[in-house]
């Protein structure tokens, strides 16, 4: 007998997901993800797939032919990337500013690759210059960045990094998981070779499916360490190029051919997810991309005037927030953890904790894609100030959601 308790129908409550991300997915990107399934060269899929390369390039900002899904959550497309752009060996430069810059290394290690960073203090970002002279002293084969590190809640500005890479002849890769479809994302303008993202946070699709594009320069070096035929070549440099692709799955040559014409098997396309990942870039391009930034900094800004109009301390620099997570510092004598777990249990609301040296300090409150809505944000506040009130924190009752809405408007 199966116990109904332990294997009942899934079904969760209704949670409104304002912290760093995962959120709740647009209606219309579930829907599309139960649609029935196809065969991977079924020519109703290879066209699918084709579509996907096409609906993803106004989403990068790029012309790139290799535009396309690695299968697999946003890591998968961090993995992806550098497993397939550098070489055990080679040195890369990591623009180092939070925790994701630290995982950024965590993989080169593994990978074999040096490394040397250039940092900023959690809540700053490194300034251009900074990189160049960095560059320029290392000589990376290979320069990577966090667009926006939701560790910090801080966007990297990346306009020049392409020409600081060309000065040094080392190629770029960036991870825009946290940004791509709530920030402008402008690979050929920042002149930037590879740019990864995720669907479950701007894009407002779940977690499983990570957009990737590359520049021809890096498909270049990707497919000259490709595999043979059989997958299998000698492990070092036989023909004046490095050694092969230390991954199966995450080698972007094997994924590139099996986006090509040439249909190489390799994985089978993870077919929901693909549908998933269509119909969130299909819903972005519909409300058009600069109105769908504009509405990510209106709940930015509405979220910050909000927070503030309680009395509360907002973390980092002003002047480089991203727009559709806020850190906000935990007041002195406030249980962060009993405020979350409040606004869960009264509100069905999530805000999220923080990492490392800011764990306990900082809760991030997120505004993104499907959640990135005035009344979504209106309501987070509203709890917000009645869970802090509740809890004996002294703040200005009813302040918030003016300050809030007022912000929204002229944001507008
Ligand atoms: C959320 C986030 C990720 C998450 O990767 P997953 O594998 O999808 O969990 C990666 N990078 C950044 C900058 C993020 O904000």
């Amino acid at each position: 007998m199966l116990d109904p308790l332990l294997f009942g129908e899934i079904d969760p409550p209704q949670r409104l997901l304002m912290g760093p991300g995962p959120v709740n997915a647009h209606p219309r990107v579930l829907r599309a993800m139960s649609a029935d399934l196809l065969g991977q060269f079924d020519p109703e899929m290879t066209a699918y797939m084709n579509q996907v390369m096409a609906l993803y390039r106004p989403i990068f900002g790029t012309g790139n032919r290799w535009t396309m899904l690695v299968d697999g959550t946003a890591r998968a497309g961090i993995e992806a990337a550098l497993v397939s752009l550098i070489q055990p060996g080679e040195t890369a430069l990591v623009v180092n500013f939070g925790r994701f810059g630290l995982l950024l290394q965590e993989i080169l290690t593994r990978i074999g690759a040096r490394f040397e960073t250039v940092d900023a203090p959690w809540g700053q970002v490194v300034p251009m210059e900074a990189i160049r002279y960095a560059a320029l002293r290392v000589r990376p084969a290979l320069i990577c960045s966090v667009h926006g590190d939701t560790s910090t809640t801080m966007a990297q500005p990346l306009d020049g990094l392409g020409a600081i890479a060309r000065e040094v002849g080392a190629l770029t890769y960036i991870d825009a998981t946290a940004t791509i479809g709530g920030m402008e994302i402008a690979a050929d303008r920042w002149g930037v070779d590879v740019i990864t993202g995720g669907l479950q946070k701007c894009l407002g699709g779940p977690s499983g499916s990570a957009p990737i594009t590359i520049s021809d320069a890096a498909a270049e070096k990707i497919f000259a360490r490709r595999h043979d035929e059989k997958g299998i070549r000698s492990p070092d440099a036989v023909d004046g190029h490095g050694p092969r692709i230390g991954s199966n799955y995450f080698d972007l040559a094997m994924v590139m051919d099996y986006w090509s014409e040439k249909r190489l098997n390799h994985h089978t396309e993870a077919t929901s997810m693909l549908y998933g990942a269509r119909e969130c870039a299909r819903v972005a391009l519909g409300e058009g991309l600069e109105a769908r930034y504009r509405r990510h900094r209106a709940a930015g800004v509405a979220m910050s005037a909000g927070l503030r109009a309680m009395g509360l301390t907002l973390f980092g620099d002003d002047a480089h927030r991203m727009t559709n997570v806020t850190g906000v510092y935990i007041p002195d004598g406030v249980d962060g953890e009993a405020i979350r777990r409040a606004m869960r249990e009264h509100f069905e609301i999530e805000i999220g904790t923080a990492f490392g040296p800011l764990a306990g300090r900082i809760w991030r409150i997120g505004a993104m894609g499907y959640n990135a809505m005035k009344h979504k944000v209106l309501i987070t506040l509203a709890a917000l100030e009645a869970c802090l009130n509740a809890q004996g924190f002294n703040l200005p009752m009813g302040a918030a959601v003016p300050a809030a809405l007022s912000a929204w408007d002229d944001a507008q």
